[in-house]
């Protein structure tokens, strides 16, 4: 892997949901579509407005309720969902840890304690440490990530870069949690 994608810390920025640039340049344009043609709006006031289609169509109460109402009521979250596109497209984080020495989510790069910790003992990452099988500092990636952190950190001291492998959708401790390591999460 490309050293730029691997994060001081063993994490790998290629893998990371807030790195998958497709998602939040599609909820960008869905977004921009919704808007450019008031399709929020509409929907909204249709959604509060479905019986005045009764004068249109020829149908009783429970049949306009069936075939409009209930498709189009929940369209008065319109303001929710739109709100909710927003801040999707926000949290995008457009460069790596490598790049800027931290972790850049919604806007602002956050350095967490492990990078104060490799800066403050002039190491490149952790698989420079002695420590990194027992840290206090990657407790909390080490639950959120299970073994992956560990396996990376040893994968770069005996190989290097170049020997860790994107792990896909199967990244994080809960995307495995049905594919046999159940306990991850919890370890
Ligand atoms: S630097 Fe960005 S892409 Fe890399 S792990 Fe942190 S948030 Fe994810
Ligand atoms: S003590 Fe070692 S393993 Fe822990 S954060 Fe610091 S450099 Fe990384």
């Amino acid at each position: 892997m490309d050293k730029k994608l691997v994060c001081p810390c063993g994490l790998t920025c290629c893998d990371c949901l807030f790195y998958k640039s497709e998602i939040y340049e599609t909820a960008h344009k869905l977004k921009q579509l919704i808007k450019d043609h008031e399709l929020d709006k509409f929907l909204n006031i249709f959604s509060k407005n479905w019986r005045a289609m009764g004068d249109l169509l020829d149908m009783s109460e429970d049949q306009l309720s069936d075939a409009i109402g209930k498709k189009f009521e929940v369209f008065n979250q319109m303001p929710v969902f739109m709100n909710v596109l927003d801040s999707i497209v926000k949290l995008q984080c457009k460069t790596t840890c490598q790049e800027v020495s931290g972790c850049s989510i919604g806007g602002n790069t956050h350095q967490c304690k492990a990078l104060n910790c490799i800066k403050s003992k002039n190491y490149d990452g952790c698989w420079q440490c002695s420590d990194f099988e027992n840290c206090d500092n990657l407790r909390f990636l080490k639950n959120g990530y299970g073994y992956v952190i560990e396996d990376n950190l040893k994968t770069i001291k005996e190989k290097g870069f170049e020997a860790v492998k994107s792990r896909g959708n199967k990244y994080y401790a809960w995307q495995r949690k049905n594919n046999g390591r159940v306990n991850e999460l919890s370890s």
